[in-house]
């Protein structure tokens, strides 16, 4: 805190909240790594679900007609009404919904989406249920409100990463009152079959609990159909499903995401929008527009190209010693096992052991501990690998380095001796 004159006997102070407000720690790995490159290292850019892949240049050009056309002025606070339909008929087909343009809010990017929907429907004290590991950003918005977070969790099995269904009956409680869900999950790539669909729409309904579905991934997925709790009986009316431009277009930058679900929790995000933002960018709404009428072949393009990333850093991480991966069916990640190569390299802690990788290497990744407060009982060790930011040929050429320093015996060991002269 600066000293400020004039502020007399009066202590100036940062609000009490904000020291609840969390943070999402994969941007000061990024930090980390352009500091290293700042300095010559040759990065290796696996920390953020950033994309190095080009928006299609139809959105583009529909985007700079639109600021020519003057579409530079506000627009109302729920959207352009052209995108508000757009969006009810592309996740109205998808989901099996029928929808209109009041179920849709238009929003700057899909995270707003997590502290409107926070906002709107959670008082303090009531308690969320929300995936650990997962996206931090809930973790962080429900402590900042004055909710009480609820973790669940995933089972690492053969098929790869399952929700643990006996873990969250134990969670929940008379005072939960929120489910935020992540299909296509980030960071470890769950997806439910239907069975286990059934069952979490029925949990949902028997606890009489509203719903946030984060579908940030949901076009991101290589095969078979996606799924949407939204679509399960009953479940409509009391879930907002988290819609978002960044991935599906490559947008990550352009900030355009939308709320969609029933009109009376619609109504309410928008409310929030009239405080906070009025509404969206105007004229990048033209832009998405035209991706979603013309730019199907675009999203499939992006999808061939992350499905390739997938299999080659799949294929390499799997002949590493003491590493285990399971391939995901969908979102842009990979979370492996770590566990027994860290064992090998004599690694207690995750975060030293990215560490070394990052310094000898210029491999950058996050942890689990970037995904949530890890939970009391957990055993493994993982890392975080995001293929969204990274041609395939470096991602083939940075593993092959992660390799050797994982299995060879005089890295670590000089690595060590540079740490120790250095402190
Ligand atoms: N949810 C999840 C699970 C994410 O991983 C992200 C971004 N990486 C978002 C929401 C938000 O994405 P955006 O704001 O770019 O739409």
């Amino acid at each position: 805190m600066p000293s400020l004159p004039g502020t007399g006997n009066k202590i100036i102070r940062i609000a009490e909240r904000m020291k609840r407000l969390g943070t999402e720690t994969a941007f000061s790995v990024s930090e980390e790594a352009r500091e290293l490159a700042s300095r010559g290292k040759k990065i290796y850019p696996f920390h953020l679900g950033d994309m190095n892949i080009r928006t299609p240049s139809r959105i583009i050009e529909a985007t700079k007609k639109a600021m020519d056309n003057g579409k530079t002025g506000y627009c109302p606070p729920a959207g352009i009404p052209e995108l508000r339909e757009a969006i009810a008929k592309e996740v109205g087909e998808t989901r099996g919904l029928k929808l209109t343009k009041e179920n849709v809010s238009v929003q700057p990017g899909g995270k707003p989406v997590i502290s409107k929907f926070i906002l709107a429907f959670m008082n303090p004290g009531d308690e969320v249920l929300y995936p650990n590991p997962g996206y931090p950003i809930y973790e962080s918005q429900i402590k900042f409100h004055g909710g009480i977070p609820k973790p669940y969790r995933f089972k690492h099995g053969e098929e790869g990463f399952v929700l643990d269904f006996d873990f969250l009956e134990k969670s929940v409680s008379s005072k939960t009152r929120i489910f935020i869900f992540n299909n296509h999950h980030n960071p470890v790539g769950a997806e439910l079959d239907e069975r286990k669909m059934e069952m979490l729409a029925k949990f949902c309904l028997k606890h009489n609990l509203l719903v946030l579905s984060d579908e940030a991934y949901f076009d991101i997925s290589f095969s078979g159909r996606q799924k949407s709790i939204a679509s399960y009986p009953g479940m409509f009316e009391r879930t907002v499903i988290l819609y978002t431009f960044s991935k599906k277009f490559a947008m990550t930058g352009w900030r355009l995401g939308a709320a969609v679900g029933p009109k009376w929790m619609i109504e309410q995000i928008t409310r929030l929008n009239v405080n906070e933002e009025s509404c969206s960018n105007h004229f990048i709404q033209w832009g998405a527009l035209e991706g979603l009428r013309a730019c199907r072949e675009e999203t499939k393009r992006i999808i061939s190209i992350l499905r390739e990333r997938r299999d080659a850093a799949c294929e390499i991480l799997k002949t590493i010693r003491g590493v285990e991966v399971a391939k995901p069916n969908s979102t842009f990640y990979l979370f492996p096992d770590v566990t027994e190569a860290m064992k090998n390299l004599g690694f207690t802690d995750v975060e030293e052991f990215r560490k070394y990788i990052l310094e000898t290497t210029g491999v950058s990744f996050c942890t689990r501990k970037h995904f949530g407060t890890p939970m009391d009982g957990e055993e493994r060790e993982y890392i975080r690998l995001a293929l969204s930011g990274i041609e395939k040929d470096e991602i083939r050429e940075g593993l092959l380095k992660f390799k050797e320093a994982v299995e060879n015996p005089d890295m670590i060991r000089k690595w060590r001796e540079q740490r120790s002269a250095r402190f």
